[in-house]
């Protein structure tokens, strides 16, 4: 395999494709030059709300609050589900930390439950076993921006009183049977961290798709006060009130966003077009099964988030990644799964055997995709990877 390789790597002078890399959309410096002129630069301003009337047209019916990452959005939304010690949820170990840390953080405990081998998705079929009597919540993880089976995940919550929170970090612009991902569970956590599609350096928003949870929302987000209540002029001075904490981000951080969001149709769009260039040239490996790449269930329109491919064993990923690097090509792996993880065998427990979270996590690799990649960039992963999986 490694002669097969250098012949083909001495034929071009490579540049490194670097896994991600942020774009400039559109009008983020003027509306930062606005910011920077007026006298609003902390939260909760014109920007930031701007920024949440988007957000709430792109997911009718919730209320967004704009926050500084999807990891405050978690915690925001484990505070709103009144997790409380001795308290399970239910979710993949197949996730980012930040979708754990929230809900041991209120003293509750994660159960981990195996995902489904095509979406890479919570396995929803496993949700009956994994159920207690201390079972509060479900929290979906919609991987590569694919949505969860949303359906029999919101019935089995239904006729068990459950919260489902979605960990929409990777899904915005993404659809379940024609419904935006981040409008089925009562709450939702999005990230703008610069490597998601729609960004802002640091940044997310928390929707809230149930009215009875909004009042409580806004105090949690202003630490614990009632002063959104205040600025609305509801009330003539604002107080502690409940427990919360600081999740705003300031307003330098919602006028780069907001010029984001604004663009979030054509920055899908272009993203889906370099994941179907992907899967348009690696489509006759994963055919001959050298290798496998994404499964995508006709039901859902996902954002081309992610392209990965399976090697088909662990052995084979590492040698591919040891390959790809050596060429300049910055694929990476995702996840080491939270049951593996030292925290996680210290706050969480199981349920059932993680065997496909296992084999995939061994065999997973994200290639290259932002949307200042160059298609001649994006060519030679391809070579790279198609000379790899032909030598096996
Ligand atoms: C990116 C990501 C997060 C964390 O987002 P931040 O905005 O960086 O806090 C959480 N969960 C998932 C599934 C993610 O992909």
């Amino acid at each position: 395999m490694r002669n097969l390789y250098i012949q083909h790597a001495s034929k071009r002078s490579a540049s490194p494709v670097s896994f991600n890399r942020p774009l400039i959309a559109g009008e983020e410096r003027l509306y930062l030059g606005e910011v920077l002129s007026g006298s609003h630069l902390s939260g909760n301003g014109e920007f930031t709300k701007r920024c949440q009337v988007l957000l709430e047209k792109m997911l009718p019916p919730g209320k967004a609050l704009l926050v500084h990452s999807c990891t405050g959005a978690l915690e925001m939304a484990a505070m709103l589900a009144d997790l409380n010690p001795g308290d399970e949820v239910i979710m993949p170990s197949f996730t980012f930390a930040s979708t754990a840390n929230a809900v041991v953080l209120r003293g509750a405990r994660p159960v981990f439950v195996d995902i489904r081998s095509d979406t890479l998705n919570l396995d929803e079929s496993l949700l009956a076993d994994a159920l207690t009597e201390r079972t509060k919540a479900i929290t979906v993880v919609h991987y590569a921006g694919v949505g969860c089976e949303m359906d029999p995940i919101l019935d089995f919550a239904r006729g068990r009183n459950l919260l489902v929170m979605e960990d929409a970090a990777q899904g915005l612009c993404a659809k379940y049977r024609g419904r935006a991902l981040g409008s089925f569970g009562q709450f939702a956590a999005f990230s703008f961290h610069e490597t998601k599609n729609v960004i802002s350096g640091e940044g997310g928003a928390l929707i809230v798709n149930e009215p009875s949870f909004f009042h409580r929302a806004e105090i949690i987000w202003e630490k614990g006060t009632n002063r959104s209540q205040f600025w609305r002029g509801e009330i003539d001075k604002y107080t502690w009130v409940d427990f919360g904490s600081s999740y705003l981000p300031s307003e330098i951080t919602a006028a780069f966003l907001l010029a984001q969001l604004e663009k979030s149709q054509a920055l899908t769009r272009r993203r889906l077009e370099l994941w179907r260039r992907y899967q348009g040239a690696l489509s006759p490996l994963d055919a001959g099964g050298l290798l496998r790449g994404p499964r995508i269930p006709s039901h859902c329109e996902h954002n081309g988030h992610i392209f990965y491919v399976l090697a088909p064993s662990a052995a084979l990923r590492e040698e591919w990644l040891k390959v790809l690097w050596r060429e300049g090509v910055y694929g990476v792996i995702h996840y080491v799964p939270l049951h593996s993880a030292p925290a996680g065998q210290k706050y969480c427990r199981l349920s059932g055997e993680m065997r496909v979270t296992d084999d995939i996590a061994s065999r997973l690799i994200r290639l290259p995709l932002h949307l200042a990649l160059e298609e001649v960039d994006q060519d030679r992963v391809i070579d790279v990877l198609t000379t790899l999986a032909k030598a096996g």
